[in-house]
């Protein structure tokens, strides 16, 4: 294993999306030479949409990657220092602190943690293939793409239905699509999706396939009832897919305070449980998970983490490594 150095990183961060990017453009504008570790899934979960109406400054929108080659480059000019790779342990028990990749070892006196939040997928190939292009997991970010349209929600949670109800300002109909005879969310919600006339539910139901990936775009979704062996098709122009979202925090399991869904909890601004240690973006956040709000609260963090450097005692960050 290469050691990066003895030099121990005023901050690094580990995640490079919305969040971790906005955290390093602000700790690399406060000089602090932040060093990102982008990830498995460099720049985030906004790779994977294609056009982004949502996020101020953009009035005709703009594609999700070049807002992240944006984000990235404007990081870069003021200096910070991105590396690909992917964090495989953490070590939050001796100070600086380890992160280590697959390539090296790393130090540092703060960390930033912006691993995100990746959403459930069904796991079919025409899911992944039209994802992007019809199939989202989004609606407050894609919704307004399917003005006048039938469009499908999968699942039967209260993200589900939030979503299907979300979804009736702009779709023609919308048919949850759910693979139990009884949804899991809350009775107020499921009041709420049973009283609204635009939508209809599909019990007992897989989804087989997404047509069609000939096309490149969303026509109908294929189902099989698991109690009958039926199968149906129903022509629909989107599908959103609401199964839930992990967040990415097994790295700091046993380390950091999470709740019970892995989450990881921040208080006052994004301190975590470790000190100097802060979480932004969707790690922290199951709640609006929106570009914009990430990007909030990843300069929330870095100026968390400036302020901690402020008052570190000099001696603290190099303690290990001196030796
Ligand atoms: P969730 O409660 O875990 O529900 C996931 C749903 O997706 C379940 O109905 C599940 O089916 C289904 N599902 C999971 N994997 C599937 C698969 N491979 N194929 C088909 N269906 C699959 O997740 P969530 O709805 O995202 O909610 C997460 C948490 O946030 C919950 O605690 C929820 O109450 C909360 N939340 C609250 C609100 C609100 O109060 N406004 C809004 C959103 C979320 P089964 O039911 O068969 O397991």
């Amino acid at each position: 294993m290469a050691d990066a150095g003895r030099e121990v990183r005023n901050v690094i961060v580990i995640g490079s999306g919305p969040a971790g990017l906005t955290a390093a453009l602000y700790t690399a504008r406060a000089n602090l030479k932040p060093l990102v570790i982008e990830g498995l899934e460099a720049g985030g979960q906004l790779m994977l949409t294609t056009l982004v109406e949502n996020f101020p400054g953009f009035r005709q929108g703009i594609m999700g990657p070049e807002l992240m080659g944006e984000m990235r480059a404007q990081a870069e000019h003021f200096g910070a220092e991105i590396i690909r790779g992917s964090v495989t342990s953490v070590d939050l028990l001796s100070r600086p602190y380890t992160v280590t990749t697959t390539d090296a070892e790393y130090h540092c006196r703060t960390l930033i943690i912006a691993t995100g939040a990746s959403a459930r997928l069904l796991g079919l190939p025409s899911e992944r293939a039209l994802i992007g292009h019809g199939v989202s997991t989004c609606a407050t970010c894609d919704g307004y793409f399917f003005r006048g349209k039938p469009i499908a929600v999968v699942g039967g949670g209260d993200s589900a239905m939030e979503e299907a109800m979300f979804l009736t300002r702009f779709a023609s109909h919308v048919t949850v699509v759910h693979r139990r005879d009884t949804l899991r969310a809350s009775k107020i919600m499921q009041d709420k999706a049973f009283a609204n006339p635009k939508i209809s539910f599909e019990w007992n139901a897989d989804v087989e396939e997404i047509t069609d990936t000939a096309k490149g775009e969303v026509t109908a979704i294929v189902l099989r009832n698991n109690v009958t062996g039926v199968r149906k098709e129903i022509p629909v122009d989107g599908v959103f897919v609401a199964i839930g979202h992990t967040p990415n925090t097994a790295l700091f399991r046993g380390h950091l305070d999470t709740d019970p869904n892995g989450y990881i909890i921040t208080h006052a601004g994004t301190r975590t449980s470790a000190p100097g240690v802060f979480a932004c973006g969707d790690v922290q956040d199951h709640i609006y998970r929106q570009a914009i709000t990430a990007a909030g609260s990843g300069c929330m963090a870095a100026i968390d983490a400036e302020k901690y450097l402020e008052g570190l005692p000099q001696h603290l960050g190099e303690a290990t490594l001196t030796a």
